[in-house]
């Protein structure tokens, strides 16, 4: 295994952690993915992220047998939408999936979040989807979050949780933490009579503004000077 590899296969497990400490997710719930050359990178399924070591992360090469797989476990039971996202979206990188408080709250009731704040704009567009339901780890439930994620870096899994995607890990992790949020604040609006929605005029622009914000990837020092 190269330095590189190793590295982001410690970076999921970092991700996983933080996942957890930071309460966005709790237990073995949730996973986390990250392209790396021509595979993906995922955490295994139904394993403590305490426990992890980076050889215990699974591999499932783009090109082959749909799901083959290399490692010592099974992959994240969510191999499915990982790998169609990574394989339909390349500008995709990274992805976090989580069972957060709030965005699983809305989620249960199936409410998709509307341009009530203007970061709605990091999701792409004036509006969080909100998934269809479908069993955890099917191909049907892959095919609904892809739809969800038409034009969007995110959207929320119905009766279930949410997924965040971006360029990188950081971007996705950044984008979770954005996502849980806005779930948090949409949540509270609607206990005093609802938000007021923003226009769509108004998200386009803030997503031009958005163009250069949030964590970019890491360049070395010595070539950015
Ligand atoms: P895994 O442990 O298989 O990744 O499953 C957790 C989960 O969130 C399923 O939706
Ligand atoms: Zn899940």
């Amino acid at each position: 295994m190269s330095k590189n590899e190793k590295t982001l296969r410690q970076g999921i497990i970092d991700a996983c952690r933080w996942m957890n400490s930071s309460g966005l997710n709790q237990g073995t719930s949730g996973n986390i993915s990250a392209r790396f050359e021509n595979a993906m990178l995922i955490s295994p399924s139904g394993i403590p992220y305490d426990q992890l070591h980076p050889e215990d992360i699974a591999k499932l090469p783009f090109k082959g047998a749909y799901g083959a797989y290399e490692g010592p476990h099974k992959p994240s039971s969510e191999w499915r939408f990982h790998l169609d996202i990574m394989l339909a979206r390349p500008e995709v990188g990274a992805i976090v999936h989580t069972h957060s408080t709030y965005a699983t709250v809305l989620a249960m009731a199936h409410k998709e979040i509307p341009a009530c704040h203007y970061m709605i704009a990091a999701s792409g567009g004036p509006n969080i989807r909100c998934a269809g339901y479908a069993t955890y780890g099917t191909k049907e439930l892959s095919e609904l979050a892809l739809k969800a994620l038409d034009g969007r870096t995110c959207c929320l899994l119905a009766n279930h949780g949410m997924i965040a995607t971006g360029a990188d890990l950081e971007k996705a992790k950044w984008l979770a933490v954005e996502l849980e949020t806005i779930a948090k604040q949409y949540y509270m609006t609607l206990t005093i009579g609802g938000p007021v929605i923003l226009p769509d005029a108004e998200i386009a622009h803030v997503i031009e503004r958005f163009k250069d914000y949030g964590p970019k990837p890491k360049t070395n020092k010595a070539e950015a000077a």
